[in-house]
């Protein structure tokens, strides 16, 4: 199958993201760029503020057959509802201790916003210093919009456990500048083609994407209905774009109607193709 041979699994903690105050954004985002990078996520877990809870399901994230990456999200600051370094420590057996990389990178920062007369003092408060208490061995990734420091773990057995703050531009910008170009690079991007049907039954789709989906094993069809638009929209994956476009051909000729549109996606933009 395509898209599963070194794949990630993403955990995002926070009670909040439980109850329905906060949307998942993170894991969205972190879906579509790795996606983007041939990096495709596998499975994604939400798990509450709990020790118990998040080391459970980076365990079984990392017991997983093939999975490479496990990128934990949220939880790392300096508040006592932040448990995420002490669940990753529990998971990889490490003992927490104090990283100097992140301790520089607050110190500096304290400084910074001393002089700018942001705080009293430019003493490092003990809630600030805790974020740099990190599993033991772990590689900084740095956070250029905040305190906490993004990690990056290498377990020794082929798999890297990836931590990042929760607050959303700090997830982005640690995920753009030191997580893709280092460790996500490679990747095959994938081939994306969609077929934009206006007004017709899903069931209708059903044979062709049988038969499609039996002649082209390197491609994957999945059926979206976009219930606003009255639309649906038949998405093709692959890793060949020549076999995405022969897999696309071949369910034209299985429909008598053909598309409102065709659609070649490279990531989340589009190009229209008539
Ligand atoms: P901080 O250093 O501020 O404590 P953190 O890593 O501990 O950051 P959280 O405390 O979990 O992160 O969340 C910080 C903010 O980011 C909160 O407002 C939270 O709702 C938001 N947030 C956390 N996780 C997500 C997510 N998966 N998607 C969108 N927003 C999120
Ligand atoms: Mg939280």
């Amino acid at each position: 199958m395509p898209y599963t041979s070194a794949p990630t699994v993403l955990v995002a903690v926070g009670d909040e993201l439980l109850s329905g105050h906060t949307q998942d954004t993170n894991s969205r985002l972190l879906a579509t760029r790795l996606f983007e990078a041939g990096h495709p996520v596998r499975r994604i877990e939400v798990v509450a503020d709990d020790e118990t809870a998040i080391a459970a399901a980076i365990a079984r994230a990392l017991a997983e057959d093939g999975v490479r990456s496990v990128v934990v999200s949220g939880g790392i600051g300096p508040t006592p509802d932040d448990r995420t370094f002490a669940a990753v420590a529990l998971a990889v057996g490490r003992p927490l201790e104090l990283n100097p990389v992140a301790i520089a990178h607050i110190e500096g920062l304290v400084q910074r916003m001393h002089q700018a007369g942001w705080v009293e003092t430019a003493e490092v408060s003990e809630a600030n210093r805790r974020a740099a208490m990190v599993p033991a061995g772990a590689t900084v990734l740095t956070n250029r919009r905040g305190m906490s420091p993004g990690l990056a773990i290498d377990t020794g057995a082929g798999q890297t456990v990836f931590v990042l703050p929760g607050i959303p531009r700090e997830l982005s910008t640690i995920l753009e500048e030191e997580m893709l170009p280092a460790y996500f690079g490679g990747g095959e991007v994938p081939s994306v083609l969609e077929l934009r049907y206006q007004a017709v039954p899903e069931a209708e789709m059903d044979g062709p994407m049988r038969a499609v989906a039996g002649e082209f094993s390197d491609v994957s069809v999945g059926s979206y209905p976009q219930t606003d638009r009255r639309e649906l929209v038949i998405r093709f994956r692959g890793r060949d774009p020549a076999r995405v476009q022969e897999a696309a051909a071949r369910f034209g000729t299985l429909r008598p109607d053909g598309p409102a549109e065709r659609v070649v996606r490279e990531g989340t933009s589009s190009s229209r193709q008539g």
